[in-house]
């Protein structure tokens, strides 16, 4: 198959120094003197130089290094890591490269070792800035590590995401608030925010059927987003993605890249990629570097309008246009999405409206239904989110 180049490149730590209650993603509780970090830190190098030989590098544009928890990996490990990347890319000004942290491993040294190198964006799990509530999640760090760790990350570069969680147990409207006044007082110009989810499997999951813990209010976590987007708006960062805020020129182009249709490179276990055939159009999804789904030209265009309509900014006429061409009834389902004020256009883009954000659900159900009646069976209806190993997941850019 002839292959577009990556335009992203993305790398899975899959270990943490303890599993979190409620995670579900792909990642085990480790010591720091483990042996399988360094050979799995080795292993990756190896990968990335193989890729760089086979020239599947040269135009690769964001770099996401998640997790998992890639700064528990440690200094040694992570700056032969970054080294190796430093010399199989070529790092320019404009490159974006993201390194994921816990604040509990994310030292000031660590921060201006890997600044050197080019890493030049962090994204720090803080999830909230309340210590009983990061008590109650599991989590290793305080807030006070948040605030140091946010404090040497932005010095050194500016560029840093926050991720806050709502719907914590012992959380309330007023703590939420709080976690997000910080956060915007800090400067940071990214935050993304999420609500708590029990997924199957998890210690939160048995709590909540055995009865020992309450499962998530959805009505007040959707209160919660309200306040988020309202206190975050306020304060400077635009909604740019369903859960991601960012200062105009902050936004993460990495995501942006998988809601685009951008190819990307995945390495380490368990790590998704897509790539394309630019003669047939033919598009394949990969875990593992084994092609698991394979999507024809009208799957691949549904699959960008889906993408496209998690953003503010929406999708271009022309891709709706290609993706009617495939399946026609799409037209009508946007020309009634309009009529229902979940969906607006200029002529130019189309994208949804405030009320659709809210109901976003509602918008990716009539894009689904319209393919499923038409002549499209679409892709899968799950979409990339952030680090796409866990292939593919609800979270944005960040630590889980
Ligand atoms: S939530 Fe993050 S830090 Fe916690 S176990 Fe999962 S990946 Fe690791």
């Amino acid at each position: 198959m002839e292959r577009l180049p990556y335009g992203a490149l993305y790398l899975h730590v899959p270990f943490c120094a303890q599993r979190c209650g409620y995670c579900a993603f792909a990642t085990e509780a480790a010591r720091p003197d483990d042996p399988r970090l360094d050979a799995y830190v080795e292993g990756l190098v190896h990968d990335i130089r193989a890729a760089a030989h086979e020239r599947l590098l040269g135009r690769v544009e964001t770099l996401y290094i998640g997790g998992g928890t890639p700064s528990f990996l440690g200094p040694r490990r992570l700056v032969s890591l970054v080294y190796a990347l430093s010399l199989s890319v070529p790092l320019g000004p404009d490159t974006e490269f993201t390194l994921e942290a816990n604040p509990e491993s994310l030292a000031p040294t660590l921060v201006r070792d890997l600044y050197a190198l080019g890493v030049n964006r962090f994204s720090l799990g803080a999830q909230s800035l309340v210590d009983e509530e990061l008590r109650a999640l599991g989590r290793r760090h305080t807030a006070a590590d948040t605030r140091r760790a946010l404090a040497a990350a932005l010095e050194r570069t500016g560029n840093v995401s926050l991720d806050l969680m709502c719907g914590i147990p012992l959380q309330d409207r007023g703590s939420w608030k709080a976690s997000l006044d910080e956060a915007c007082a800090s400067g940071v110009p990214h935050v993304s925010v999420y609500p708590l989810s029990i997924e199957d499997g998890t210690p939160f999951a048995r709590a909540v059927a055995a009865g020992r813990q309450e499962g998530p209010d959805e009505d007040g976590q959707a209160q919660m987003m309200l306040d988020a987007n309202e206190l975050l708006e306020a304060a400077g960062l635009a909604r740019y993605e369903v859960a991601s805020f960012a200062r105009p020129g902050l936004e993460c182009r990495h995501n942006i890249a998988y809601w685009t249709g951008v190819p990307y490179l995945g390495l380490g276990r368990g790590a998704a990629g897509m790539r394309e055939d630019p003669r047939t159009g033919e598009r394949q999804r990969l875990l593992d570097g084994r092609v698991v789904e394979r999507l024809d030209p009208a799957q691949a265009a549904l699959e960008d309008v889906m993408l496209g309509m998690r953003m503010c900014r929406g999708v271009p006429a022309g891709l709706l246009q290609r993706a009617v061409g495939h399946n026609p009834r799409l037209a009508a389902a946007f020309a009634e999405m309009e009529g229902l004020g979940l969906v607006e256009s200029d002529g130019r883009r189309y994208r949804p409206t405030s009320r659709g954000w809210l109901l976003g659900n509602e918008v990716y159900r009539r894009i689904w239904d319209a393919a499923e009646d038409g002549a499209v069976r679409g892709p899968a209806q799950q979409v990339p989110e952030g680090a796409p190993v866990r292939a593919p997941a609800r979270r944005t850019a960040g630590d889980p």
